[in-house]
């Protein structure tokens, strides 16, 4: 992310070495750092992209449109390369090419709709931010690409826990894509002294719109940056959260809830670390990358395995700790530990865990449960202002096995159910006024208040109306 007015010294001084000749390109790096990176090809294959306009010349200025063009395609090749040796189809969900649309106009926003990946300018302390000009941010919005490729059933659940899931995901993106540069990986072991579970610039994201932000609703993100995987939340159950709060505080709203499961992926990467190193208090930069890999096939291997259920995060973390035996026999008694301490496995459903992956290799453990369709049910709609039920799709795979998250006092949470879970994700769309009514129920009684983007929409349907996801919103505010 950069601001047309930053300091531009360091990226100004490379861009003059910036040359067709060496096949280099000024970008930055990460929000906020310059670097120089290899000229990226966006319509490289697999996992290619498509910007509308003709590529620029390199070796522009910062805060210049093609400036920014370069830094989101370095980093968005860089993200691509990472996640493609995971997805055999090696096509986005929209097909072999996802568009990139670089500048919609104003909005301090970015959002993944199933046809691009849109980014936007708007107003800072100091100048103009584009979100499209964030490594952190383009990795993020690619994230959720990569997951609806991986598995596109989150897409339509209407499950806090899904939805939360997805934005963690893009969070996680961003920090594994980041890792893939040598250039920064030295510089994170230098900063935090080898122990990666500190607060860095690995860990904030997308600090320069965090600054926007900030200076329009003070208390909606993070002191210094927008998220950051190092935080102290804890899982608790979003059915029971309020709909929505301060930055401070853990809301069901599914940018702020992600930050639990982003803190535990982020503090298991630390763990695996240390065990993988040959020096445990002094990892490489080589040591960081291949955990950086590894945690990648896990994280995939895991959404892949998971029932999208109301309670996804228990489920997906189960299936993480069965896949990881299978890269390290030190990484499950890791991941083990970390959701437990953040209680997004219980006890009970750890020692179960335990005993599966004791049993069964996780190659053993067939995920075609966990990729069928989910059920629509018909919710009561008439407080929404309908007169007719409202068709959703309910988190309702069938389970495998048992995984549950823990209350503060270490008991086990017993999961929602499909339909409770459905109903209360539903409420809180209509509550944030996030449903577009598309002309349909009685005026007098829409929710369709304030002025945010309509994440979801309201169509008619074989004589019923359904509930579809339009988007995801990074509105990139929690509140
Ligand atoms: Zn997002």
């Amino acid at each position: 992310m950069a601001r047309s007015t930053r300091p531009r010294g360091a990226a100004t001084q490379r861009n003059a070495v910036t040359t067709a000749a060496t096949q280099q390109v000024s970008v930055w790096e990460d929000d906020p750092e310059p670097g120089i990176q290899p000229l990226p090809d966006p319509s490289k294959q697999p996992m290619a992209y498509r910007f509308p306009a003709k590529a620029p010349a390199p070796g522009a200025q910062p805060g210049t449109a093609s400036f920014r063009y370069w830094t989101a395609a370095e980093a968005l090749h860089r993200g691509a390369d990472f996640w493609a040796p995971r997805l055999p189809s090696g096509n986005w969900e929209v097909g072999a090419r996802l568009p990139v649309l670089l500048d919609e106009g104003v909005d301090l926003n970015a959002y993944y709709h199933r046809r691009a990946l849109n980014f936007f300018h708007g107003p800072a302390p100091s100048g103009t931010v584009y979100s499209g000009e964030s490594p952190d941010i383009v990795c993020h919005e690619m994230g959720h690409a990569i997951l609806d490729a991986i598995k596109p059933q989150p897409w339509g659940a209407a499950s806090h826990e899904a939805a939360a899931f997805h934005e963690s995901f893009g969070d996680m993106s961003a920090i594994l894509s980041a890792l893939q540069l040598q250039s920064l990986r030295s510089a994170i072991l230098r900063d935090t002294g080898g122990h990666l579970y500190q607060n860095s610039r690995l860990s904030r994201l997308a600090e320069q719109l965090g600054t926007a932000i900030r200076a329009q609703h003070p208390d909606a993100v993070n002191p210094d940056c927008l998220r950051n995987a190092v935080n102290s939340f804890t899982y608790q159950d979003p059915i029971n959260l309020p709909q929505m709060a301060p930055a401070a505080q853990l809301s069901s709203e599914p940018h702020s809830f992600s930050r639990v499961f982003t803190r535990a992926f982020f503090e298991a990467l630390a763990g695996m670390l240390a065990a993988k190193a040959a020096n445990s208090t002094s990892p490489t930069e080589q040591e960081l990358l291949a955990v950086s890999q590894d945690m990648g096939d896990i994280l995939v291997a895991g959404a892949r395995q998971a029932p999208v259920v109301s309670n996804f995060y228990a489920e997906v973390a189960a299936a993480m700790v069965q896949v990881s035996a299978g890269k390290n026999p030190g990484y499950p008694p890791i991941l083990k530990g970390v959701f437990l301490r953040r209680l997004i496995l219980s006890l009970q459903a750890a020692t179960t865990v335990e005993a599966l992956h004791q049993s069964v290799t996780a190659a053993a453990i067939a995920p075609s449960a966990a990729t069928g369709p989910l059920d629509t049910v018909a919710l009561p709609a008439s407080h929404y202002g309908l007169d007719q039920p409202l068709l959703v799709e309910s988190p309702s795979h069938p389970r495998q096995f048992y995984a549950v998250s823990a209350a503060a006092d270490a008991s086990s949470v017993d999961p929602a159910s499909s339909i409770t879970a459905a109903r209360a994700f539903v409420d809180d769309m209509f509550r944030r006024g996030r449903v577009d009514y598309d002309g349909i129920g009685r005026p007098e009684a829409r929710l369709e208040h304030g002025h945010r983007l309509r994440t979801h929409e309201l169509v008619r349907e074989h004589g019923s109306i359904r509930l579809r996801r339009r988007l995801f919103d990074c509105g990139l505010q929690h509140r």
